[in-house]
C-alpha cells in the first residue's frame, strides 16, 4: 500500500510544504533484507564508545572486527555501539551524556545506535544508574527517528558478553536489518550450550520452517525471506487462500497445506505433513485474524473466532508437536503478537487478549524450549502495511502510520527480517522475549 506522504516528502518541494504545514516528514528507511552473510558489518563505519571505562569491552571490539566493521575515522558513523556496562554511578552517566552527545552528532542519517548494559549489580544505586541508560536510549531513539535512525539497548545477563554472543547482537541491531526496530530494550542471555543449540545452525540437512498464515502479508514475506537462507518452508493457510499459497510454494520451492487450523482434523493433516518433512526446526505462529467491536457490542462468535485462531490454535499445534516429538533439537519458535497486546486497543478486547496471551506464553514456554536447546520469542509488529491494516478506516490508518518515532508504517519485510534473525545462529541468546517491530510506536511505549 502506498504511503503518499512518504513519497511526497521525498521531493524538495513536498518537504518544504510539509514543513510549512507542520506535517510529519518521514525519510525512506535504509533496509537490508537479503540472505545472511559472514560479515554483516562489512562496509559500515562503526564507532564504539565506553563512557565509564578507558576502552570498550575487548569482546565487543573482537565482535566488531569479526563482523567486518571498520573504524570510522572522521567519516559519518553508521553504527554507534555504546558499551554502557560500566555506567553504574551518576558520574558515569555524566560521561555517557558527554560522549554520546559528541558521537551522536557524527551519526549518519539512518544510522544505528546499540547500547549494552548489564544485569549484574551489587547495589540499588548501581541498578538505578544502569536502568538510566534504558531511559536515555528510548529518549534518544525518539529524537533520531526523524532521520530514519534507530537506537536500542541490550541488557547483558551474566556470561552473555562473549565475542560470539555480541557478534550475534551486532548482526541485527547494528545493521539495516533492524530498520523498523527502535527504542527497544531486551535481555541478552548467556548463549546456551552449543552442543544442542547449534544443531539446527550447524546442520548439513535442509532446515524446515512451518509458517501458519503463509499466504498473508507477513507470512508470505517471511517464507520468501527464510527461503533466501535455504530454509524449506511448509506454508499453511485456509483453503480459500490455496491459489496464492500454491504460487508461493512454487516460487520458493516449498511445501503447502491448505487447511483451516480451527477445522476438525486440520492438526492431524499438519502433523502428517510435518512428519513427512522430518520434523521442524522453526515454527512461526503467524496466522491471525481481527473481529473488531467494542466489548458492549461484541458477539460471542467474534470473541470465539479470534481466540480460536490467534490463541487456541497456537496452543493446540504446540501440544501436538510436543507430544509427537516433532520439534527438532535446537528448534526456534516465534509467535506473532502485536502492539495491541501490549498497549490494548479500543474495539479489540478479543484481539488484544489473544496477543497479550502470546507474550505470556513465549515467556513461560522458554524453559521447555531450553530443554531441547531451542528458543521461543514473541514478535510484536506495530503498524505494518498489509491487508490487515488496509481494512482500517482511513483516519485510523493514517494515525497508526504516524504514531511512531519513524513517522511511517513498517513493511512485511521488516517483520520477516526480525523473524529471520530470531531463526539465525546469532539470536541464540534471545528467548522468552518480545521483539517489537514497531518503529518505536507511541502505543504501549
Ligand atoms: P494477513 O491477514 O495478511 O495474513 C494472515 C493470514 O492468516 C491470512 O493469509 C489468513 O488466511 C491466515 N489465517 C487466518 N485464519 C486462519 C486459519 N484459521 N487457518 C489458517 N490460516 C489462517 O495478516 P498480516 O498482517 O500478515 O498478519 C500476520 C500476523 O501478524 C497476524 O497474527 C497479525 O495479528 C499480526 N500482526 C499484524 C500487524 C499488521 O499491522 N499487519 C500488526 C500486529 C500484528
Amino acid at each position: 500500500m502506498t504511503d503518499r506522504l512518504l513519497s511526497f516528502v521525498q521531493h524538495p518541494l513536498g518537504r518544504r510544504l510539509a514543513r510549512a504545514l507542520n506535517l510529519p516528514q518521514p525519510v525512506t528507511l535504509a533496509r537490508r533484507q537479503d540472505a545472511w552473510t559472514d560479515k554483516e558489518l562489512a562496509g559500515r563505519t562503526v564507532l564504539a564508545i565506553a563512557p565509564a571505562s578507558t576502552a570498550p569491552m575487548p569482546s565487543l571490539l573482537a565482535a566488531i572486527v569479526a563482523e567486518g566493521g571498520s573504524s570510522s575515522g572522521d567519516a559519518p558513523v553508521q553504527s554507534l555501539i555504546v558499551d554502557a556496562t560500566g555506567c553504574r554511578d551518576v558520574a558515569a552517566l555524566h560521561a555517557l551524556f558527554e560522549q554520546a552527545q559528541h558521537a551522536v552528532a557524527r551519526l549518519a542519517p539512518r544510522g544505528r545506535v546499540l547500547a549494552l548494559t548489564s544485569s549484574g549489580v551489587t547495589s540499588a544505586a548501581e541498578a538505578a544508574c544502569l536502568q538510566a541508560v534504558q531511559g536515555f536510549i528510548r529518549a534518544l531513539a525518539k529524537e533520531i527517528g526523524r532521520r530514519g535512525a534507530t537506537a536500542n539497548a541490550l541488557v547483558l545477563q551474566e556470561g552473555a558478553a562473549s565475542a560470539t554472543a555480541l557478534a550475534g547482537a551486532l548482526r541485527f541491531f547494528a545493521t539495516d536489518r533492524s530498520a523498523y526496530v527502535s527504542g527497544q530494550v531486551l535481555a541478552w542471555r548467556k548463549e546456551p550450550d552449543p552442543s544442542t543449540a547449534a544443531s539446527i545452525d550447524a546442520t548439513d540437512r535442509v532446515r524446515v520452517a512451518l509458517i501458519t498464515g503463509a499466504a498473508g502479508g507477513i507470512g508470505a514475506a517471511t517464507a520468501r525471506r527464510l527461503a533466501l537462507d535455504g530454509w524449506r518452508v511448509l506454508g499453511i493457510d485456509v483453503p480459500a487462500a490455496r491459489a496464492p499459497l500454491e504460487g508461493l510454494a512454487r516460487e520458493i520451492g516449498g511445501a503447502l497445506l491448505a487447511a483451516d487450523l480451527t477445522a476438525p482434523g486440520a492438526l492431524d493433516e499438519l502433523i502428517d505433513a510435518v512428519r513427512r518433512l522430518g520434523g521442524i526446526d522453526l515454527l512461526v505462529h503467524n496466522a491471525g485474524i481481527t473481529r473488531d467491536r467494542t466489548l458492549a457490542r461484541m458477539s460471542v462468535a467474534e470473541w470465539d473466532a479470534v481466540m480460536a485462531v490467534n490463541l487456541a490454535a497456537v496452543l493446540a499445534i504446540d501440544a501436538r508437536l510436543d507430544e509427537a516429538g516433532l520439534l527438532n533439537a535446537g528448534a526456534r519458535e516465534v509467535c506473532l503478537s502485536s502492539i495491541s497486546g501490549i498497549a490494548g486497543n479500543a474495539g479489540q478486547t478479543n484481539y488484544s487478549a489473544s496477543k497479550a496471551a502470546l507474550i505470556g506464553y513465549a515467556a513461560a514456554r522458554a524453559a521447555a524450549m531450553d530443554a531441547i536447546g531451542g528458543t521461543i520469542n514473541a514478535v510484536a509488529p506495530g503498524f505494518i502495511e498489509t491487508a490487515m491494516t488496509r481494512r482500517m478506516p482511513v483516519m485510523v490508518r493514517e494515525a497508526g502510520r504516524r504514531l511512531n518515532a519513524l513517522k511511517q508504517g513498517g513493511t512485511p519485510g521488516d517483520v520477516a527480517e526480525a523473524i529471520a534473525f530470531l531463526a539465525s545462529p546469532g539470536a541464540r541468546a534471545l528467548t522468552g522475549q518480545v521483539l517489537r517491530v514497531c518503529g518505536q510506536s507511541l502505543l504501549g511505549a
